[in-house]
């Protein structure tokens, strides 16, 4: 049963905030504040090397490069830290059919017209047989496959991160407690409420001490001790969308350079990801228990592998869903204990930091119902989002090799992404709405590699003669080329940038 909804009356003024849990969120949300709040604030987090993090999440998307600008963080030590490598997309592969690969990457393709996305332009070059693929208009995409990388000037190419989970813990320790965060270690016993407003009053240590405090950030991973086990906020499964439940995690020794770019394989019931770092690779199967049984699972995943293992696979479990408030009462859930949906597109850590800004814009000097409605209200929204760009990935297969890919293939979408995917095919069009993640590129590139072609394009296009629409397309990507041409190899780049201690 859930608690009703209390008001402010009688609350505090937020002095002492207390983060539980050091895992990627926990310290994310420490830097974050200590950063910004540090000085009005005093900041504890508590965490326990005796249970320890979830120890994946490794890739990134873009947004990870500007939270890292605005805190002032050096890409230089993190990377060095982090054991980082440059990440320019995802490369698909057996998601539309077995033998079918594409990029998802994080640029932009093409350039528009004032009327009309490039895709319009592309789609009548196409039917013209003027056009390439589309991804040869991406400097992104084609970087990502010769496996190129140097940092442009601004906006000159988008990136984002492969790097260590635990490795960007400690260095995210550093610097948060460097403004002042005091870390405790010590395993949470208890969590005590008030007995009047229902808000949390304290953690209890399992030594007996105690830890008071005004706002609570739950970062206690999939525990949820705070905002699932104390408060009791309910947890909305999307099980129902994202099938799988259960991943193998195992890190190997690298046998080639580390491409910029994450792949994910898909398998007979989920698919595989392999995350390149500088010293090692990171591994993972993601799968149904449905579908697929544990021991099925494992010999799938390690009959794949490249290099040596660095540690036995471990196992997790997960399910997939949001909790019902992120924010309730006191205290707000960041991580894996507000959220999860399947790691395809490396979205929870880009969650987490959007929780944390949230956060900050509707920091309260006293706990009110008003930033808890406000900040509710934009997460929800953002994590929709994602979750419907996600399912897309499983639905719009066409593979029916197994009964997983049928169910995938065959599910009732939210409405939501079933009107994005029609207006797309029937209009080539594709509308962005402020505050989304995933842009139009995004949801183009991925829809057209899965194989969805719009049945029309804008008329706009059509007012290009053969002559005109062939030197426009051809001027792009002769561009690409030129810049192409520029950059070094991803490992050369990585050796000088940020070469290994
Ligand atoms: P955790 O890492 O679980 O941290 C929880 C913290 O709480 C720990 O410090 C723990 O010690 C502490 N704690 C718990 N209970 C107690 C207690 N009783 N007392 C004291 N301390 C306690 N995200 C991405 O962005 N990219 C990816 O590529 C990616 N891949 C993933 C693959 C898989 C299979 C899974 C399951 C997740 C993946 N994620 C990925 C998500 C990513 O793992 C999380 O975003 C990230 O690790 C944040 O986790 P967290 O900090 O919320 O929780």
């Amino acid at each position: 049963m859930e608690e009703s909804v209390s008001t402010q009356a009688g609350r505090a003024p937020v002095r002492r905030v207390v983060i539980a849990g050091g895992g990627t969120a926990g310290w994310m949300a420490a830097a974050a504040l200590s950063r910004t709040l540090g000085k009005g604030l005093e900041i504890h987090l508590v965490e326990s090397e005796q249970i320890g993090t979830v120890g994946v999440g490794e890739a990134t998307i873009p947004t990870l490069v500007t939270f890292h600008r605005l805190l002032g963080i050096s890409e230089q030590e993190f990377m060095t830290a982090a054991q980082g490598t440059i990440k320019l997309g995802i490369s698909f592969e057996g998601w539309r059919e077995r033998d079918h690969r594409y990029i998802h990457s994080f640029g932009t393709t093409g350039q528009d017209h004032w009327s009309a996305g490039f895709q319009h332009f592309w789609l009548r070059g196409r039917e013209r047989g003027l056009a390439e693929g589309y991804e040869a208009y991406c400097l992104e995409s084609r970087a990502a496959e010769q496996e190129r990388f140097a940092h442009l000037p601004r906006n000159g190419i988008n990136y984002a991160y492969h790097m260590d989970a635990a490795g960007y813990a400690r260095f995210l320790r550093t610097f948060a407690e460097g403004y002042g965060v005091k870390r405790i270690e010590g395993k949470i016993a208890r969590v005590r409420t008030d007995p009047d407003s229902g808000d949390i009053a304290s953690l209890v240590l399992e030594d007996g001490s105690e830890l008071a405090g005004d706002l609570f950030l739950d970062c206690t991973g999939f525990r949820a001790l705070l905002i699932g086990q104390a408060l009791r906020v309910g947890f909305e499964d999307w099980s129902h969308w994202l099938f799988n439940d259960s991943a193998y995690a195992a890190q190997t020794t690298a046998v080639r350079d580390a491409v910029p770019y994450t792949r994910a394989i898909a398998g007979e019931a989920g698919w595989q990801w392999r995350i390149p770092l500088q010293h090692r690779v990171g591994n993972g199967i993601v799968y149904s228990s449905q579908y697929m049984d544990q021991t099925q699972a494992l010999e799938a995943f390690t009959s794949s592998l490249e290099g040596e293992l660095v540690a036995q696979p471990w196992h997790l479990r997960f399910r997939p869903g949001r909790r019902i408030r992120c924010w309730h009462r006191n205290c707000v859930a960041l991580g894996l204990a507000g959220s999860f949906i399947e790691p395809l597109e490396s979205t929870t850590i880009h969650l987490i930091q959007r929780g944390i800004m949230h956060l900050l814009r509707c920091f309260p000097a006293v706990v009110a119902q008003e930033d808890i409605d406000a900040y509710n209200r934009q997460v929800d929204a953002e994590v929709e989002h994602v979750r419907d760009f996600v399912v897309m990935h499983f639905h719009l297969t066409e593979r029916r090799d197994t009964p997983y890919w049928d169910a995938c293939r065959l599910m009732e979408i939210p409405a939501s992404l079933r009107q994005r995917i029609e207006l797309f095919r029937e209009t080539g069009k594709v509308f962005h709405v402020p505050g989304e993640l995933f842009g139009e590129n995004s949801w183009i590139q991925v829809m057209l590699g899965q194989g969805v072609m719009p049945h029309r394009h804008h008329p706009a296009a059509d007012l290009m003669g053969d002559e005109e629409l062939s030197r426009f397309l051809g001027d792009i990507r002769a561009g690409v080329d030129r810049t192409l041409a520029q950059l070094p190899a991803h490992r050369a780049y990585l050796d000088t940038y940020c070469p290994a201690p």
